[in-house]
Formats: C-alpha cells, structure tokens, sequence
C-alpha cells in the first residue's frame, strides 16, 4: 500500500521536477548571458526607478521575471531574482507588486550613479511658486502615472490666486505627452486660459516607441473624455486614441515649438519658445526625462527631411538615408533601413569606433557592412545638408551622397540643467526610494 502510495505521489514529482529542472537551468544560462553582454557592454545603470532585490528574502519563484512585460529585464541566477538588462527596465514596478516575500524594493538612481529628482510639493508645485512639474520628470515612470498627475496638477493650479488677468495665461503646460495631454485636457475643463507647447508631435515618448509596440496600460481617467481601462493595446492605438479626444474636445496642441527659457517677472512668467514669447501667471511643465534631441547645427538642418529619431523604417523603402551616431539607436536605425528592399544607407560617426553601443547592435552593423548594405564612414563629421544630398568631412576631405533622408541620433540634451537655469531644485539620489 506504502509503495502504491509513493509510485502514485512521487513519481509524477520526480516526472514534473525531471522536466523543470533542465528548463529552469537553460533560463538561468540565459540570464547570465545577458549580464554578461550588458556588463560587457557597460549598460549596468537604469534609467531612474528600477527594482532592488533583497537576497535574502527572494525565493527565487520567478514572480517578478514573469511580471515584467518589458523583455527579460530581470532573471534568475542562482536561484535569486537578478536585474540581468538594467539600463532597459522603465520602472513600472510590476516585479514589486507581485513579489510574494516584499523582497523588491523600487528605488532611484544607484549607489555609483545618482538620478536627480525635482523636489515636489503634493500638489506638484516646485520651490518656485507658480511652476509646477507633473509626469514622468518628477520621478514616477508610466503613461497611467503621467495622467493622474496632469489632471492634479491641474486640479491645484486651477486654484492658485490672480488667474483670469486680461494680459496674461493662466498657465503655460510644456510637453504634450500623456502627462500634457491629460493637464491640457483638464486646463480646457476648468476653462483656464493656457497654451500647450510640443517641441515634438502628440504623445511623447509614446509616439517614439518602436512600430506596433504593446503599451501596457491601468484605468485612467482623462478630463472630458471618462475612464478607460485597456489593459494592452499597440502605440499606434494609444495615440490615435488620443488624437480622437483632440478632435473631439477641439484641443489646441502647439506642435513642432518648443520651449527654451523659462524667466520670472515682476510676479509672472516669461516663457520663450522657438515660435514666440507668452507672459503667464503659471507654468505646468510635464516634459518627462528624456530630453530634447542634440542638433547637429549645420546648414540644410531645419528640412523637414531630417529627424532626430527613427520611428518606422518602412518609410525609407528606395531612399538614400544619412544615418548620423554612434550609439545603440544610430546602430538599430541603420540596420533596420538597411533591411528595407532599395535602401542604400550611409552611417556617420564621428569617433573611430562603437565604443558605447550593446555587443548585439556592434555585430549586427557588422554584419550589415559586410554584406554591403551599410557603409560605415568613421571619424566623419557632417558640414551641410542639401535637398538631393549631403557632405561628410571625413579624413580632411568633403565627400558628397546622394541623399533623401537623415536620421541624427546623437544623443539628447537632458532636463535638469533646464530645471536648475529656473531655480527648481533637484534631488540627487542614489539607490533610495
Ligand atoms: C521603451 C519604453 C517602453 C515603455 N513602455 C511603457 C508601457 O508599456 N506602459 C507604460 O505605462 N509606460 C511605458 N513607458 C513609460 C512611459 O512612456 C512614460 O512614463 C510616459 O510617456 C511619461 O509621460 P510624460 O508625459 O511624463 O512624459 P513624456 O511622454 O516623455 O512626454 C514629454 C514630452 O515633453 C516634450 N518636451 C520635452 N522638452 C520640451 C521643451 N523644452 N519644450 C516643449 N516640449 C518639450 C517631449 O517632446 C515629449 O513629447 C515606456 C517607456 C519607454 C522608454
């Protein structure tokens, strides 16, 4: 009886436990790999909030590996969860909410690179009265995120004293993201007077996601058009979803103008744009932490057919395209042109290498030269920009390409050093909540 019972128990574990045990060792393999490559690589720092795993409690039950729709951000390693991609973790914080010991711990910034945080009241207000920062810049990551604090912010600058004066708005939002998106939306609600100013287009960083990318999304509430709860839907959804509202509410987004200096004056605010000036009682800014893309300020650049990101490669199908960096995304650009049928692509890259790019993206431009569907010109630099080409300075010499396109991935200029020229102060943290 004894022995029935354990042929009737035992065997199918020891069955189930056979399979598993090779499985779990593959992804542990896997996992290891990975950090290899982004150590190799020296991608080691996430970008602002990330989880911190406690070793002690993590009991290794792969909660928080599964959790992360982000790719394989997290793995386990000797049976312990380990942030194995850090500088390509957004910060959602799912790995935490599922963890069933507490043994994750969402922090910014880590104990060799600080993240600076702008020090914000609960109403969103900064120490210089009268600005206000809501969305991802104030720390907290998320589209969900980013629209409760649009409408709040709002909500408590709609409250402040001395709106409604006849020579003034009552508040400038800067950034048209879903923190924007959602303060505008709210500011057309209260009936304030304001402007929304995008150096950009509608959207944000979520109209730079990559084509057909899944945005995982909890209810929100957006002012004058309700609550909506959509789990997952693709980019191209969410932000024809928001061009919807705009043509439905009759919002006024002021793309393609953007904001260079914020100065106060005699009790009001001079905000200059690259279109105009606009005196106003308060400023909303929701302009998120990725920055505003670094020009390469040559003449021929202000032509439409030159952008800063590369969002479908499907447009340049037949076209000669400029690809101008040196960095994962001027490498990821260039390699998926190159994929197109009648590309003929040109890389540019001032350096003599690609020093700071993944392992992956540096074999994969390798690949794409030596099957001579790249040309990577090191050391080069662009002088001007024409309407059929460009010309590359390049060991002393000029060299001209046909050219239909140039995609400039440079680099970007930060946010903060345009909250400290306000006298917004900022937070340096270094691996603390
Ligand atoms: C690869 C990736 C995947 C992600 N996936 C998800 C996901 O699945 N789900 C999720 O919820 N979140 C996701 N996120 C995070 C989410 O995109 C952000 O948290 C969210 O977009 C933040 O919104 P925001 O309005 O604060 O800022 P942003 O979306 O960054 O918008 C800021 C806007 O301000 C503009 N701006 C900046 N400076 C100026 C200036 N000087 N003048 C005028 N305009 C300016 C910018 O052009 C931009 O349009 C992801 C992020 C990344 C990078």
């Amino acid at each position: 009886m004894q022995i029935d019972m354990i042929f009737a128990y035992a065997l199918p574990l020891m069955v189930i436990w056979s399979i598993y045990l090779p499985v779990r060792k593959r992804l542990e393999l896997r996992a290891v790999e990975k950090l290899a490559a982004a150590t190799d690589a020296g991608l080691l720092e996430p970008a602002s909030l990330h989880p911190i795993i406690d070793p002690a409690r993590c009991i290794g039950c792969g909660s928080c590996v599964r959790a992360c729709h982000e790719g394989e951000i997290l793995g386990l390693i000797d049976g312990r969860s380990t942030l194995v991609e850090p500088a390509n973790c957004i910060g959602h914080g799912m790995c935490k909410a599922v963890c069933p010991v507490d043994a994750i711990t969402l922090v910014f910034g880590t104990d060799r690179r600080g993240v600076d945080i702008p020090n914000v009241s609960p109403n969103f207000e900064t120490n210089v009265p009268g600005i206000f920062i809501a969305g991802e810049l104030g720390g907290m990551g998320l589209v969900r995120n980013a629209i409760e604090q649009g409408r709040q912010a709002i909500d408590s600058i709609s409250k402040l004293n001395g709106l409604g004066a006849p020579d003034m708005l009552d508040v400038v939002i800067v950034g048209c993201g879903p923190g924007g998106f959602s303060a505008s939306l709210a500011a057309l609600q209260h009936k304030l007077r304001f402007v929304t100013l995008e150096q950009d287009t509608l959207g944000g960083t979520v109209a730079h996601f990559p084509r057909g990318k899944l945005v995982m999304t909890q209810p929100f509430t957006l002012p004058l058009a309700g609550t909506f709860d959509f789990g997952e839907l693709s980019k191209e959804e969410l932000i024809a979803f928001f061009e919807d509202i705009v043509i439905k509410t009759g919002l006024k987004v002021n793309t393609g103008e953007r904001v260079d200096s914020i100065a106060r004056v005699d009790g009001h605010f001079e905000v200059k744009s690259t279109q105009g000036s606009y005196k106003t009682r308060s400023v909303l800014l929701t302009i998120g932490r990725r920055g505003t893309p670094r020009r390469l300020d040559v003449p021929g650049e202000e032509q439409p057919k030159v952008v800063y990101r590369m969002i479908d490669p499907e447009q340049y199908r037949g076209q000669h395209v400029l690809v101008v960096g040196g960095g994962d995304s001027a490498l990821e650009a260039a390699c998926e042109i190159a994929e197109q049928p009648g590309t003929v692509v040109t890389l540019s890259h001032r350096s003599e290498s690609f020093g700071r790019a993944k392992q992956k993206n540096r074999e994969r431009i390798k690949q794409a030269q030596q099957a001579g569907r790249v040309e990577v010109i090191f050391s080069s630099t662009v002088e001007s920009i024409g309407v059929r080409d460009v010309n590359l300075k390049w060991n002393g010499e000029q060299r001209s390409f046909a050219n239909d396109a140039v995609i400039v991935c440079v680099g970007g200029i930060l946010p903060m050093p345009f909250l400290k020229s306000i006298g917004i102060e900022v937070e340096t943290k270094y691996g603390t909540a």
